[in-house]
């Protein structure tokens, strides 16, 4: 029933609406995404939004799952005439969007009219980005100021962090990166400034210097909360070239490196592929690491029969193991590894979203505030330069 009115008002709304699904987004939700991607992708596609043509209609894609990377190359779906994105993610991918899709120029482009963005429960956040605010970052700048000269300093953020964080970077000439271009954006960093501070996760900054060749001795971990230059020796700071926030993804980090041992005992011939976001350990014993693009990628190019245990959040496995029925592919730890957070996007509520939408009522808006959104701006587009 919950599919039908969403269909239904769907193709009332034609190309007006745009719905944009996370891969870790749960089966009978991402059914409806007209796109479903990385945050990279989805980023892209928010931000070539542009003007909107009320009187066209477009086909509904129900049970077309778009698991592939194909729509993403077609440039005329990406200029689709949007008016409002629901984004079937979380708050930071929301703020995203909004920022891109709204920018001077897409404004300027749409006469003055703002692309909705909606997210269908307001409470689906993010706990790594949560786990660095504008104000403790602020404060880790300003110590470290008294000990380094700032202005050999770069500021990047993981796109899975706050619009402040974003507006932090802009500010400072910084840039946000995505699991899928981090290492082109720290290339980038370090040939402009002697270091990097990189927030919010510690495990894809450091795995990412490490594939670059950048020794630990030179990587140190900024604990937030801890006194004196957070926990740091001054002169461990100063030898530093890779500065790292101590925040990390709870879905990641249950990989372990005795599930890897564990898993080719049983499977002689699995790959072992990881998602960055893990710890260093897992992704040394690991044959490959890449963002959800890049294990969407090989897996999906690998010969039949071949088996993979995969490390990252176990809907997407599970949707990467049906839509391969040729390959084994399990989950990494035995045990599914959710992001309860994408979770609390459901049907019940996804469908809540169209009879506002309707009567020109909408709800659930996620709107960053101007200056803000002007600064992160600057450091996501930067972001979707860099690849
Ligand atoms: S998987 Fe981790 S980083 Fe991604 S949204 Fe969930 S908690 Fe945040």
């Amino acid at each position: 029933m919950l599919h039908e009115i969403i269909e239904s008002a769907r193709s009332r709304l034609g190309e007006r609406l745009l719905i944009l699904g996370h891969h870790y987004q749960r089966e009978d939700v991402i059914v409806h995404a007209d796109l479903v991607g990385d945050s990279f992708q989805l980023s892209s596609i928010a931000a070539e939004q542009s003007a909107p043509n009320r009187h066209t209609t477009s086909k509904s894609n129900f049970a077309h799952n778009q698991i592939d990377n194909s729509n993403f190359a077609d440039k005329n779906f990406a200029k689709k005439n949007c008016e409002t994105i629901i984004f079937c993610g979380v708050h930071f991918m929301a703020e995203t969007a909004d920022i891109l899709a709204n920018s001077s120029e897409n404004l300027e482009r749409r006469g003055g009219e703002r692309v909705n963005v909606i997210l269908p429960d307001l409470g689906a956040g993010c706990s790594m980005a949560d786990m660095a605010s504008r104000e403790s970052v602020s404060k880790c700048w300003d110590e470290l100021a008294t000990i380094i000269d700032i202005d050999e300093v770069l500021p990047i953020t993981y796109v899975n962090s706050t619009a402040e964080l974003k507006a932090f970077c802009g500010e400072r000439g910084g840039v946000a990166c995505t699991s899928s271009n981090a290492r082109a954006v720290i290339e980038w960093a370090l040939s402009k400034k002697r270091r990097i501070l990189f927030f919010p996760d510690q495990h894809l900054g450091r795995n990412t210097a490490l594939k670059m060749g950048i020794p630990i001795s030179e990587m140190t971990t900024w604990k937030d909360g801890k006194p004196e230059f957070g926990g740091n020796d001054i002169d461990v700071i100063r030898r530093s070239r890779v500065l790292l926030w101590d925040g990390f993804c709870c879905v990641h980090q249950k990989f372990l490196p005795g599930h890897i041992d564990e898993i080719r005992s049983i499977l002689p011939n699995v790959k072992v592929i990881v998602h960055p976001e893990c710890n260093q350990e897992v992704v040394a014993k690991a044959d490959e690491a890449g963002s959800t693009a890049y294990i969407l990628k090989r897996i999906t190019e690998s010969p039949d029969e071949s088996v993979w245990a995969v490390g990252t959040e176990s809907r997407f496995v599970e949707r990467i193991a049906k839509q391969n029925p040729s390959k084994k592919i399990v989950h990494l730890a035995f045990q599914p590894s959710y992001c309860s957070t994408m979770g609390l996007i459901t049907l019940e509520n996804l469908a809540a979203m169209f009879d506002p939408i309707e009567k020109n009522k909408p709800i659930n808006i996620i709107k960053v505030e101007e200056s803000v959104a002007k600064n992160a701006l600057i450091a996501l587009q930067r972001m979707l330069q860099i690849t």
